[in-house]
């Protein structure tokens, strides 16, 4: 065995020949990280889309030390809770986007999209529609890795040589309601759940087309089908309001969260159970969702969750969010100049740039930690921009003009 290689696995990569080939973050303080060697970054992406609070904040390991104290762990399976996973789901079930919710609580994004395909498919049966069994999703959009979710995914690349996927899952392109009219009659009253995003996050940063989540809405009533809007990304303030929901002013059936929950600070998601699926559940005393993680309502996890809904609140930085549309949107806007960058996109706390044909977003993504700014490719030619809500107008300018210059790098050859 190579001594040299690091036993780590890294996710969505190859293994790297040695450790030198790796930036070691070790430290963070609101917008900004920083690695062994010094070196300050401008953490453009929020980590993997989610540190929204920012880094450093000592209200979030107060609280986790506390609770650890008192109570570290214990589980919320059949008849036992605790305060926090409680006040978490409390919390929660006042901020969702529909009346009357109750709150499922996971440990991530994948886990949320799983339970919410699962939910929706059994409150169909135990409504008497057990028929309904097919999931739509989009192209692109990404829900994640295990079967469920990455069946959803709509990005091919992630689904090949995984073997079978999940039967019943049918994809339509993002923005076409149109589409969704034309599934083919083996789909006839059939539909258990649409499942989308607000704004499509990791597939590409696209907003929908206006109208588009009525259109969704107005469908899902007509077939009897669920609604589930995948938040993960969107919710917690990062298009202005605490959910994409509110923002495109549509009411789900099913939400799905993780990442800004707890920004990150630890792994927790969940989804938002609305009337219409918990009736559901509910209608058959006898029956049971067998179906549950074994860190599902953690109690220490919960802690960082209201700590961090703390911070959120009362720095009112969901408003943030319009700002950073405005000068990080615009900033990276005025980039575009159709040689190298051809197109940007997004909305408030979101963005991407679409670099020309012969410009690798690794390439430009490398030489951008030179100028000190981490932003994330998406695909080949594209960089994803999410940063902290905290994100000052100074470091979002850093990220405008260290993009420039290392598009400059890669055209001139000095790095990439
Ligand atoms: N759904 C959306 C919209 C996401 O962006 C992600 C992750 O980026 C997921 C689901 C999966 O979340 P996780 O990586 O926590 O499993």
């Amino acid at each position: 065995m190579r001594t040299d290689v690091p036993p780590l696995l890294h996710a969505y990569a190859r293994p790297a020949a040695d450790r030198s080939s790796y930036v070691d973050i070790v430290a963070g303080d609101g917008a900004e990280v920083v690695d062994a060697a010094g070196r300050r970054y401008v953490d453009a992406l929020g980590s993997l889309w989610y540190c929204n609070v920012g880094h450093g904040r000592a209200e979030i390991a107060d609280a986790v030390a506390e609770q650890m104290r008192t109570l570290e762990v214990f589980h919320t399976f059949d008849r036992f809770t605790n305060p926090a996973a409680d006040a978490v789901a409390e919390r929660l079930a006042g901020l969702a986007p529909m009346p009357d919710t109750r709150v499922f609580l996971t440990s991530g994004g994948s886990e949320s999209v799983e339970t919410a395909v699962k939910l929706a498919r059994i409150a169909q049966h135990w409504a008497g529609h057990p028929e309904r069994t097919v999931v739509v999703s989009r192209r692109p959009s990404y829900h994640g890795v295990t079967y469920a979710a990455l069946t959803a995914t709509g990005l091919a690349a992630n689904q090949q040589g995984f073997g079978p996927l999940l039967p019943d899952v049918v994809q339509v392109p993002y923005d076409d309601l149109d589409a969704l009219d034309h599934l083919g009659p083996e789909y006839e009253g059939r539909i258990a759940a649409v499942i989308a995003e607000p704004v499509v996050g990791a597939g590409g940063v696209y907003p929908p087309p206006e109208g588009y989540f009525a259109g969704l809405r107005e469908r899902c009533d007509r077939w009897g089908a669920f609604l589930i809007v995948d938040e993960v990304i969107c919710g917690f303030g990062r298009l202005g309001q605490w959910w994409g929901a509110q923002h495109f002013g549509v009411r789900p059936d099913l939400v799905t969260f993780a990442k800004g929950v707890t920004s990150g600070y630890l792994p927790l998601g969940g989804v938002l159970v609305g009337a219409a699926v918990r009736e559901a559940l509910e209608a058959d005393e006898a029956a049971v969702f067998r179906h549950g993680y074994t860190y599902g309502g953690h109690p220490t996890v919960a802690a960082a969750a209201l700590a961090n809904l703390d911070l959120l609140e009362k720095e009112d930085l969901i408003a943030r969010a319009p700002a950073i549309g405005e000068r990080l949107g615009a900033g990276l806007g005025s980039l575009v100049d159709g040689t190298d960058v051809v197109g940007h996109r997004g909305t408030q706390g979101i963005w991407a740039i679409e670099l020309a044909e012969g410009l690798s977003a690794n390439a430009v993504r490398d030489a951008l930690l030179g100028h000190g700014v981490i932003a994330r490719p998406i695909g080949t030619s594209a960089l994803a921009y999410c940063p902290p809500l905290v994100v000052t107008d100074e470091q979002m300018d850093r990220c405008v003009e260290g993009t420039r210059r290392a598009i400059a790098d890669v055209r001139a050859g000095r790095s990439g």
